[in-house]
C-alpha cells in the first residue's frame, strides 16, 4: 500500500500504469484524498483528466473501484482504453450474455478486476448488488455526477438513487466527479450523496489550448466549407439545433467531399450508434449533431467545435466547445451567430410557463452578450462561471489575436455607474438604459427617475451601445449582478473607488451583426503555429495506428494518442525502452503495440540518416531531450512557467536556462500567454527595443546598461526569449 507523503512513489505508479510522466493541474491532490479514504468531490472541466482521478487509485488500493457512469454506449470504449494499458478493467450493464455475466462475477470475486464500470440501473438489481456484497471494494466513483442533479443538463433519474445503492455496500469512500460549473448543482450533487463533509477540489474552468471564435452567419455553408478545407483530415463536431438541420449540413459535407455523419435522437438505435463508433474510430472525420451528442465521448483528438447556430446557453456552449482538444493540443471552437437563431430559440418556450420562459430569456441575453461582445471571449466565459481572468490578451481568441477599435470610455461608465447609485442600486440593465438615454416610460414616471441628475445625460448614443458598456463594466468589475435580486446591477468597491476618483478607461465597440461584414472574414484566420516535430514521419505513424486499431477493433485513439506520436516524431526511439519513456506510452502498451512502431520508426531513421537521441549521447542526456520536448509542449499548451516548472522539479531559473537552450537550439516558443501575464506592454516595448538596438544579447551587458535598471533579470530573459525567438529563430 502506497504512503500517501510519497511523492516519487506515486508519480512512479502514474508512469508504470499510464505512461504519463507528470500530473495534470491538482490530479495529484484529488488522488491522495482518495487514497486516504476521505470523500472527494472534484469539479474540473472536460478534459482536464477526470477519469485519472479515480483510475490511478484504482490500481493503488487493494480490492475493486467502482465506476457508475451513465452511458452504456460508452461503457465499452472506457474499458477498452484501459485494457490497452493492460488494466482489467470491466463494465457490466444490459449488453451482457448470462454467461458473461457469470464469468465477469467470478474474476470480480477472485479479486483480479481492479475497475468495474456500472450504469446505476444495473448496480439497482438485487442479484448485481448480492454479488457486489462479496468483493473486496476499495471505493466508488461517479463519474458525470451531475446527471444527479435536475438543474443539470443531463438529468437521470437512476442517478438519484445511487447514494442508496452504495449504502447497502458497506461504507465505502466516494469520488463524484463532474465538469458542471454551476454552484447550484454543485450543492444539489452534495446533498444527494449525503457528502457535504466531502472534501472539494476545484479547476480552473481554463481550457488554455482553445481558440474561441464567433462570426456572422452569412453565407454560412460557404464559411463553413471554407473553414473545413483548411482542416481536412481534422476530427471534429459541428452542432446544429435541430435534426432537420443535421441531416442537411451531414449531407452538404458529404457531397463536397468530406467525410461526415449525422448524429440525432430521431435516428433508429443502430445507425446512431454505428456513426458514433465510425467517428471514434476514425472511419469519418466529422460528426454533424444535435446536442444528443456529446457527453462522456473521451475522444481527445476533436480539433474543433463548430456551433453551426446559436446554442441555448452559455452553460451548454462551454461544455460542447469543451469537448475539443482533450489531448490538450490544438482545439478550435467556432460559433456562426445570428440575431435571428436567438428569436428562434425564443419561440421554442412559448408554451412554457411564465418562470421558466423568463429564466431561458437570460440565458439567452447571456449568449448575446458574449456573442457581440467585444472583451476576450475567455474572460466573458470565466466571468460567467465566476472566476477571474485578469490578463490583458489571451492571445488565443478572435477578439484578442483580432482586437476591436478601442475608444476612451471614462465618461461612458461614469454614466453608467452614477445612474445605477441614483436609482439606490435597485435596478436593471433596461431601466438604466432609459434613465441614461431619457426616455420617460413608466418606471422612469412613478418613480420620479426624470428629476434625478444623470438623467438624459447619455442620450446621443444607442441603445444598443450603453447595453455594450454596461457588459463591459460588468465584466472588468465596476459593476456585478445583485445575488438575490435577478437582473438587479449594482456597484462594486472597484466601482465605488471609481466614482470617487476616476482613471481612464479604455472600451471596445460590440460586433456588429447587423451590416455586411464579409470583408473582414479573410482576416480572421488564426495565425497558425510552427509544427515542431517530423510531420512526416508522424503523418506515417498516425496512418500505422489507424491500421493496427483496425485490425484490432478499436479506436486509433486508444492504440496512442496524438500528442505521444508528436513526441516519437521528435525523439524518434528506437528501443523498447525509450518508447516506454514516451509520455502516455509505458511499457503495457509497448507489449501490445510497440513493435510495428518501433520498426517504421527505425526504418524511418535508417532511410532519412537520422541520428537518434540513443546514438549520439549517453542515457540521462536523452531524458534531458525528453525534459525539453516537454516543456515545449507545455509552452504550447500555454501552462504558466511556474507550473512547468513544478511538475518537473525546476527552479525557475533553471526552467528558464532550459528555454533559453531551446531557442538557442532554433525552436521558436511563444511565451506572450505567460510575458502578457507578468510584464504590462510599455515595459515589455521598452525592454525589446533594447535588444533591437543592442549590438549583443548578453544579459550581463543588458543588466548593466544604465536604461534597463528597473527590470528583474526574470524580466529581461523573458524578454530576450521573447526577442530570440521572434528575430533569430
Ligand atoms: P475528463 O473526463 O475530465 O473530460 P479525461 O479523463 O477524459 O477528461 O482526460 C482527457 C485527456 O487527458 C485524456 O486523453 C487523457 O489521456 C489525458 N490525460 C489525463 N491525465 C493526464 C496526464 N497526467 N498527463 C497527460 N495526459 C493526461
Ligand atoms: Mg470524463
Amino acid at each position: 500500500m502506497i504512503v500517501a507523503e510519497d511523492k516519487d512513489v506515486l508519480k512512479a505508479k502514474l508512469k508504470e500504469h499510464f505512461g504519463y510522466t507528470s500530473f495534470r493541474g491538482n490530479q495529484e491532490t484529488v488522488i491522495r484524498n482518495i487514497l486516504s479514504g476521505r470523500n472527494t468531490f472534484v469539479i474540473m472541466p472536460t478534459g482536464a483528466g477526470k477519469s485519472l482521478c479515480y483510475q490511478l487509485p484504482a490500481m493503488i488500493k487493494d480490492g475493486l473501484a467502482i465506476v457508475i457512469s451513465p452511458l452504456i454506449a460508452l461503457m465499452k470504449n472506457q474499458v477498452d482504453q484501459l485494457n490497452a494499458y493492460g488494466i482489467h478493467a470491466r463494465f457490466l450493464n444490459s449488453t451482457l450474455s448470462k454467461s458473461e455475466i457469470t464469468r465477469l462475477k467470478k474474476d470480480c470475486v477472485n479479486g483480479v478486476v481492479k475497475l468495474l464500470y456500472v450504469a446505476p440501473e444495473s448496480l439497482n438489481k438485487e442479484e448485481n448488488i448480492e454479488f457486489l456484497q462479496k468483493v473486496t471494494i476499495s471505493f466508488v466513483a461517479i463519474d458525470e455526477a451531475h446527471c444527479i442533479s435536475e438543474w443539470g443538463h443531463d438529468f437521470r433519474p437512476e442517478y438519484r438513487k445511487i447514494k442508496g445503492m452504495i449504502g447497502q455496500l458497506g461504507d465505502l469512500p466516494v469520488i463524484a466527479l463532474t465538469a458542471t460549473a454551476t454552484p447550484k448543482v454543485q450543492l444539489d450533487i452534495q446533498k444527494n450523496l449525503q457528502m457535504e463533509e466531502a472534501d472539494v477540489f476545484i479547476s480552473s474552468f481554463n481550457r488554455k489550448n482553445l481558440y474561441y471564435e464567433v462570426r456572422p452567419k452569412k453565407e454560412t455553408k460557404k464559411q463553413l466549407i471554407r473553414f473545413l478545407k483548411e482542416h481536412k483530415g481534422k476530427s471534429g463536431i459541428i452542432y446544429c439545433l435541430s435534426r432537420k438541420k443535421v441531416e442537411e449540413i451531414a449531407q452538404l459535407l458529404n457531397v463536397n467531399g468530406f467525410s461526415a455523419a449525422p448524429y440525432h435522437a430521431g435516428l433508429d438505435p443502430d445507425v446512431r450508434i454505428k456513426n458514433q463508433d465510425d467517428f471514434l474510430n476514425e472511419e469519418v472525420n466529422i460528426i454533424v449533431a444535435t446536442i444528443a451528442f456529446g457527453m462522456g465521448i473521451d475522444k481527445p483528438d476533436v480539433r474543433f467545435v463548430v456551433h453551426y447556430d446559436v446554442p441555448k446557453s452559455l452553460e451548454g456552449y462551454y461544455q460542447e466547445t469543451g469537448r475539443s482538444g482533450r489531448d490538450g493540443l490544438e482545439g478550435i471552437c467556432l460559433m456562426f451567430y445570428s440575431h435571428n437563431d436567438l428569436n428562434k430559440l425564443e419561440k421554442f418556450n412559448k408554451d412554457k410557463s411564465v418562470q421558466e420562459r423568463e429564466n431561458a430569456r437570460v440565458l439567452l441575453q447571456e449568449m448575446e452578450f458574449y456573442a457581440e461582445s467585444p472583451v476576450c471571449r475567455r474572460r466573458q466565459l470565466l466571468h460567467y462561471f465566476g472566476e477571474e481572468f485578469t490578463q490583458a490578451n489571451c492571445g488565443s481568441c478572435d477578439n484578442c489575436v483580432h482586437p476591436r477599435e478601442r475608444y476612451d470610455g471614462t465618461e461612458a461608465v461614469k454614466i453608467v455607474l452614477e445612474a445605477a447609485l441614483q436609482t439606490n442600486e435597485r435596478f436593471g440593465l433596461s431601466h438604466l438604459i432609459n434613465v441614461i438615454r431619457g426616455t420617460e416610460d413608466e418606471y422612469v414616471k412613478s418613480y420620479g427617475h426624470f428629476d434625478l441628475p444623470v438623467y438624459g445625460k447619455g442620450g446621443n448614443e444607442e441603445i444598443d451601445q450603453w447595453k455594450s458598456v454596461i457588459r463591459q463594466a460588468l465584466i472588468y468589475q465596476y459593476l456585478e449582478k445583485d445575488i438575490d435580486n435577478i437582473g438587479v446591477l449594482k456597484l462594486t468597491e472597484k466601482g465605488k473607488k471609481f466614482l470617487a476618483k476616476p482613471h481612464p478607461i479604455e472600451l471596445a465597440r460590440d460586433h456588429d451583426f447587423t451590416t455586411a461584414i464579409e470583408d473582414e472574414e479573410v482576416s480572421t484566420e488564426r495565425p497558425a503555429a510552427a509544427k515542431s516535430y517530423d510531420e512526416k514521419l508522424f503523418e506515417m505513424l498516425k496512418t500505422l495506428r489507424k491500421q493496427v486499431a483496425k485490425h484490432k477493433d478499436l479506436p486509433p485513439y486508444v492504440i496512442f494518442q496524438d500528442p505521444s506520436l508528436e513526441e516519437m516524431a521528435t525523439t524518434y526511439p528506437t528501443t523498447q525502452e525509450d518508447l516506454a519513456a514516451v509520455n502516455g506510452v509505458g511499457m503495457g502498451k509497448v507489449k501490445k503495440f510497440g513493435k510495428e512502431f518501433l520498426e517504421l520508426i527505425q526504418k524511418y531513421v535508417d532511410d532519412n540518416d537520422i541520428e537518434t537521441a540513443t546514438e549520439v549521447v549517453v542515457k540521462s542526456s536523452v531524458n534531458k531531450s525528453k525534459i525539453k520536448i516537454f516543456i515545449i509542449q507545455q509552452i504550447d499548451r500555454k501552462v504558466d512557467l511556474e507550473e512547468i516548472a513544478e511538475s518537473k522539479s525546476l527552479t525557475f531559473e533553471e526552467l528558464l536556462t532550459e528555454i533559453e537552450n531551446i531557442c538557442y537550439s532554433g525552436t521558436k516558443l511563444n511565451l506572450d500567454y505567460y510575458i502578457d501575464e507578468v510584464l504590462d506592454e510599455n515595459k515589455q516595448n521598452q525592454i525589446f527595443d533594447y535588444f533591437l538596438n543592442s549590438e549583443t544579447d548578453s544579459l550581463e551587458a543588458a543588466m548593466a546598461d544604465a536604461n534597463n535598471t528597473d527590470y528583474s533579470e526574470e524580466e529581461m530573459r523573458l524578454m530576450r526569449i521573447k526577442f530570440l525567438s521572434e528575430y533569430a529563430n
